[in-house]
């Protein structure tokens, strides 16, 4: 059985060409399942029973199951934790602002890059999502919200540029007519700084945006939080940047989280603007989210202020993420761990569910 979902139109058509059915019924399919939000196939009306039978099959359609959904008090921040048929666990989070909703999906089932500050990475990595996968997140989260999705951040769960080619499909199908037709400029990208991918990445012709978790404009305080960071130097990581916006004319985003007595300072800030400086570029910066899986405390208000004043005094562009809901474990990864160490998740894994790699 294939999830569908991992189908693009011309794989589906191709599809349908070598099992002697005729062409236009991909795009009818494709029709219903993303713009008509028909996740049954004995709904799709306009197909006949013996297409139907033999869609039935060979294809399920991999919609995850809800497992647990969470609003803020402010009421505009939604965390879903969704399972999938193998009873992998994920979490997405969507967030509604003014100008649209705003999907942030996961792209691998936990993380292997082992950031100090993140809790999606302390168990390691399970395996990666397929294309589908990662679009699934979009599509029920549409139906839970009941309402249109219109922006996607890559920024939940996992490396996108460590599941480079799952994500790629990923990236084209969201923006196909076929499929959700979401505008490329509305996708950013997110990655800890794996600067062969984004050479790749920039490459691929895309207009989507780049951000790059910096956290650091100093590269030995960055590898205590962040082990790539020993891989790849900020001079490569601005290289690969600069590469970017050079292929795409696109305004590279700098993520910053500041964490009181490691990157807060106002020395800091004055190298981050000496390394920033003249770059088609955007910080943001991000009071870092508690999470009880290690120590790093969040920076002062009035640290943040200096920090941000730092940058803007120096032409440097730079806003303070809002903190939408941190009332409901919306602290990447958090939510997903909770449900791991809770009693039901143990007894799934017992009676034989999904494999989760320890430590
Ligand atoms: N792996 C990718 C995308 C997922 S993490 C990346 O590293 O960019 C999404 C963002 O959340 C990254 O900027 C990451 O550094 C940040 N992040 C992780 N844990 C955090 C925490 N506890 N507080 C604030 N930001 C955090």
């Amino acid at each position: 059985m294939y999830n569908i979902l991992n189908f693009n139109i011309e794989e589906l058509e191709n599809w349908m060409k070598v099992n002697d059915e005729s062409k236009f019924r991909a795009s009818q399919i494709m029709d219903w399942i993303y713009k008509k939000n028909q996740y049954d196939f004995n709904y799709m009306t306009n197909i006949s029973k013996n297409v139907i039978e033999k869609l039935k099959k060979n294809f399920y359609i991999g919609i995850p199951e809800l497992i647990e959904k969470q609003k803020s008090k402010s009421q505009d921040t939604f965390k879903f934790l969704y399972k999938f048929q193998d009873k992998n666990i994920i979490e997405t989070v969507v967030m509604k602002y003014r100008h649209g909703n705003s999907i942030c999906v996961s792209t691998q089932v936990g993380c292997r890059m082992g950031c100090k500050f993140c809790a999606s990475t302390v168990n390691g990595m399970v395996r990666n999502l397929t294309s589908g996968e990662i679009l699934a997140q979009i599509l029920k989260s549409q139906t839970e919200i009941n309402e249109r999705i219109s922006n996607i951040v890559l920024m939940g769960s996992g490396e996108p540029l460590d599941n480079y080619d799952n994500v790629l499909k990923f990236l084209n199908m969201v923006n196909s007519k076929y499929s959700l037709n979401i505008g490329q400029r509305h996708i950013t990208l997110s990655t800890c700084g794996i600067v062969p991918k984004i050479m790749d990445l920039a490459n691929e012709n895309l207009q989507i945006t780049l951000a790059i978790s910096l956290h650091s404009p100093d590269n030995f305080s960055r590898r205590d939080m962040m082990p790539i960071a020993n891989k790849y130097s900020i001079e490569e990581i601005i290289y690969a940047c600069k590469y970017y916006i050079n292929k795409t004319g696109r305004r590279v985003s700098f993520e910053y989280a500041l964490v009181k007595g490691v990157n807060d300072s106002l020395e800091f800030a004055e190298r981050l603007v000496q390394l920033l400086k003249g770059l088609l570029c955007h910080v943001n910066l991000i009071p870092v989210n508690e999470v009880k899986e290690n120590d790093f405390k969040k920076s002062s208000e009035d640290n943040i202020k200096k920090f941000y004043n730092k940058l803007i005094e120096n032409k440097i562009e730079t806003t303070i993420r809002r903190e939408m809901g941190s009332d409901i474990d919306a602290a990447c990864g958090q939510l997903r761990r909770r449900y791991l160490e809770s009693k039901s998740y143990r007894k799934g894994v017992e009676n034989g569910g999904a494999l989760v790699r320890r430590g």
